[in-house]
C-alpha cells in the first residue's frame, strides 16, 4: 500500500480531477493511442497520465475512485489499466506473478520492490544493463528487459 501522506495526496488529486471535468489534455492522448475516450478512460487517464510518475495497483486505484465518489467496478479499473498498458501509455509490472503494478512512466527503467511495504520504487541513476545481453531464440526479438530487485528492511 502507499504511505499515508502519499495516499492522501493521491486521493486529493483524484478529487480535484473529478471536479475539474477538464479532459482537453487527456482526450488527444487517448485518441492518439487508438482508445475511444469513454468517461472511465478519461477519468483514469487524467489521474494516471497527468504528469506525476507513480506505481499503482488496480486495487489502489479502485479504492481511490471510490473514495472520490466515482462509482467504477474493480473489473473496469483493471480492464482500463490493461488497455492503457497495451497501448503503451503505461507499463505493467508483475511481482512474483502475484502482484501487478502499473507504472505511469512507460520509459525503460528498473525497480526496487520493498517487500515489507508491498511497494515499488524506481532504481535511480543509469539504467541497469544485462551484459552480455541474452540472445533471443530464433524467430524472436527482445522487446524489453525488466529488472526487479526485491528489498527487505534490516
Ligand atoms: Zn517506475
Amino acid at each position: 500500500m502507499l504511505e499515508v501522506p502519499e495516499k492522501l495526496r493521491a486521493q486529493m488529486r483524484m478529487q480535484r480531477l473529478l471536479q475539474m471535468q477538464d479532459t482537453s489534455l487527456i482526450r488527444p492522448i487517448l485518441q492518439k493511442a487508438g482508445l475511444r475516450p469513454t468517461r472511465q478512460r478519461l477519468i483514469l487517464g487524467q489521474f494516471l497520465l497527468s504528469g506525476q510518475h507513480q506505481h499503482i495497483s488496480a486495487d489502489e486505484l479502485h479504492l481511490l475512485t471510490m473514495q472520490s465518489g466515482f462509482s467504477m467496478s474493480l473489473a473496469t479499473v483493471y480492464n482500463t489499466l490493461n488497455q492503457f498498458a497495451e497501448a503503451g501509455l503505461i507499463r505493467k509490472i508483475s511481482v512474483s506473478g502475484q502482484r501487478t503494478f502499473f507504472d505511469t512512466n512507460a520509459h525503460n527503467h528498473q525497480h526496487f520492490y520493498l517487500e515489507d511495504e508491498d511497494r515499488m520504487i524506481d532504481i535511480g541513476g543509469v539504467p541497469l544493463m544485462l551484459s552480455p545481453a541474452p540472445q533471443a531464440p530464433a524467430g524472436y526479438t527482445i522487446t524489453k528487459i525488466d529488472i526487479l530487485v526485491s528489498l527487505k528492511k534490516i
